[in-house]
């Protein structure tokens, strides 16, 4: 995609903190952190979400991940981690190009990553798994 900024940082048109880099991917500092070291797992190909990312290569961003977030332990000494990865403007998505949050959690680093739970009934679960599976 010409126009797609992450594809351009991904391929190296645009200079970027890279903390990772092999044949497929590139994993960038994120330049708005949520913590000290948030990065962003870029695949180099362009796919616009979860939806379009074909099978083997979002099983290639995990692995990458993890490979990361052993970094991070280890050198930034964080004491957890969050992986988030939105799909769509409605899930939070403002780059429309795949990627995969890497977040790196501090005791009391003041950040949330948290939704308001619900409380839906017995019945109303089981609609929703029969709507899933039916
Ligand atoms: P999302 O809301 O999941 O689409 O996340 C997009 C993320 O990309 C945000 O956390 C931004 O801070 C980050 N971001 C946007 N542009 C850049 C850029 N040029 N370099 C590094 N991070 C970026
Ligand atoms: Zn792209």
């Amino acid at each position: 995609m010409s126009d797609c900024i992450f594809c351009k940082i991904a391929n190296g048109e645009i200079p970027s903190n890279t903390i990772f880099e092999n044949d497929n991917f590139r994993v960038i500092l994120d330049n708005g952190p949520a913590t000290k070291g948030h990065a962003l797992v870029l695949p180099k190909a362009h796919y616009a979400n979860l939806f379009e990312i074909p099978e083997d290569v979002v099983a290639e961003a995990a692995k990458v991940a993890k490979t990361v977030a052993g970094t991070m332990k280890e050198k930034l000494a964080c004491d957890g981690l969050n992986l988030v990865q939105n799909n769509g403007e409605t899930a939070g998505q403002t780059v429309l190009h795949f990627h995969l949050h890497i977040i790196p959690r501090y005791k009391d680093d003041g950040q949330h990553i948290l939704w308001k739970p619900t409380s839906p009934s017995a019945e109303e679960l089981a609609e929703i798994k029969n709507q899933i599976i039916g």
